[in-house]
């Protein structure tokens, strides 16, 4: 069989090795790094029921990266899925109404990007040192608000490695701002810009794109690469969850091998999706995709109508990390659906730029029959928290309420009753203002209280621990303090490397 490679989306002549594709983090011409074929499992599932989550994530990940060593990535993995989690299960799967949530929140930020987060650094230094790089990798972000923090965590005081992140001052909760501008670490670099989570993303990659900029970081010693879930390297390791859930399930004797599973995910920049739909294709039975969105439901229509048309207004939301109108992802879909055409991909995304808005061939949206869109507003997010806390006193977070709520409108619309696996992306406790609103009586007894004494009250009520990661972030002293608008965030770079 043919080795595993990498290309862009938008250039398929180009081929590079998963380490060179993790080192870039996106490709020059604009498109993202995709693996030249999905690798199939091929060991059967007796095997990979004796296996723990590192060794499964060794396998997995392993097929993906093939000019890693499996001592490299036993290594990195081992580093990565340690004490940091506060479970050695590392991605618990909870069963609640006859639903199974994988909680992925269990990391060092509470937050689904530790999942992948807490391999990037190791994996990104292997590969560095193995495509003979001796610059200083500088980690360059945007955050819709947990992707930084688990960023700065993971990254902070990783010799040879230096880490920016740019957040919406404007669009993430003051949990998630305040766990950012504590970050401690030499090589860690926080600024908030006046505008939303897009105009942070465009203002990176544009940053990304600047051949003379680049040029000057490169003279300097340093090289620019992402940590967002673009990179290769983000994506992989989340494609192991996936898997991992669904030998439990039959280890659990859930299901039997083979049967199809329906898996739920709050989607933002279609990430995590992603790496589900990845897991497919490499052998997991899976029926439906249910993509769940907030009231930013530009997913929705696409899977509807299969027109992305961004041109809205973007809304702030109780679920902060899925308030995105380009799914940055989604184009990796794309390249897959249309049998890998990189010309066509590029004509997509070139009308995206120009006009806001693309459509598919009918061919291709055949091909997505397995997604299926759905969205929560605002208020039937608040609901769905209290339902399931009511029902089952199961305590979740906003965004997963949002796809808790879409899997009931799913459930009841089309009668499914396909067991199903919904990602729970993030603890009650991120989002303690909206939790407390669901789920108190008084619902206003909350409102005189900053976040900090939230979480307490929400402890108080639910009996459950506040954790351990959010629980002195009250007491931590603010490190960073930095505003600047898009047109400024290359000046932020360059002040913060010296240049
Ligand atoms: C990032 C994030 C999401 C969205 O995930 P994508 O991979 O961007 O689709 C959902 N929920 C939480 C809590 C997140 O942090």
């Amino acid at each position: 069989m043919q080795d595993l490679y990498y290309s862009s989306t938008r250039n398929s002549s180009k081929r590079i090795t998963s380490s060179q594709a993790i080192v870039n983090g996106i490709a020059g011409d604009g498109g993202l790094y995709v693996p030249s074929f999905i690798p199939a499992l091929d060991r059967p599932f007796e095997e990979l029921i004796e296996m723990d989550y590192r060794q499964l994530a060794c396998y997995i990940i392993g097929k993906f990266l093939p000019d890693f060593t499996e001592q490299e990535l036993k290594s990195c993995v081992d580093k990565a899925y340690d004490k940091k989690f506060d479970t050695d299960k590392i991605a618990p799967l909870v069963k609640v109404g006859g639903l199974y949530f994988l909680e992925l929140y269990h990391g060092a930020t509470s937050a689904f990007k530790d999942m992948a987060l807490s391999l990037l650094p190791h994996l990104l230094t292997a590969a560095a040192k193995k495509t003979g790089i001796e610059k200083e990798i500088v980690i360059l972000t945007a955050t819709s608000g947990d992707t930084g923090k688990a960023a700065l965590e993971s990254f902070s005081n990783v010799s040879g490695t230096k880490i920016i992140v740019f957040y919406p001052s404007k669009g993430v909760s003051l949990i998630q701002e305040r766990q950012m501008v504590t970050q401690e670490g030499d090589n860690a670099f926080v600024c908030a810009i006046e505008g939303n989570f897009d105009d942070a993303q465009t203002g990176v990659k544009n940053i990304f794109a600047d051949k003379d900029f680049n040029a000057l970081i490169s003279r300097s010693g340093y090289m620019l690469s992402s940590a967002n879930s673009i990179n290769i390297g983000r994506l992989i390791p989340q494609v192991v969850y996936y898997m991992n859930a669904y030998i439990r399930l039959i280890e659990r004797s859930e299901i039997e091998q083979g049967q199809e599973i329906n898996i739920v995910v709050p989607t933002g920049n279609f990430g995590n999706i992603l790496a589900a739909y990845y897991a497919k294709r490499m052998g997991l039975a899976v029926k439906r995709f249910l993509c769940a969105s907030n009231e930013n439901n530009v997913l929705y229509d696409f899977i509807n109508t299969g027109v992305y048309d961004k041109k809205r207004e973007l809304k702030l939301t109780m679920s902060p990390s899925m308030d995105i109108l380009i799914s940055s992802n989604l184009e990796r879909l794309l390249y897959e659906l249309c049998n890998k055409d990189a010309g066509i991909l590029s004509g997509l995304y070139s009308n995206l730029s120009k006009t806001g808005r693309f459509s598919i061939s009918e061919d291709m949206k055949e091909k997505i029959a397995d997604f299926w869109g759905g969205f929560a507003t605002e208020s039937q997010t608040l609901e769905a928290i209290a339902q399931a806390y009511n029902k089952y006193g199961y305590l979740m977070d906003t965004h997963t309420s949002v796809a808790y709520y879409v899997y009931n409108d799913y459930a009841e619309s089309t009668s499914d009753k396909t067991k199903t696996v919904i990602a729970s992306t993030a603890s009650p406790f991120k989002f303690p203002g909206a939790v407390l609103k669901a789920i108190c009586a008084d619902g206003g007894q909350h409102k005189s209280l900053d976040e900090i004494s939230m979480l307490e009250l929400l402890s108080e009520i639910s009996g459950i621990e506040i954790p351990v990661p959010l629980k002195d972030i009250a007491n931590k002293k603010v490190i960073h303090n930095n505003l600047c608008s898009v047109g400024k965030m290359k000046d932020f770079v360059k002040s913060s490397l010296n240049l």
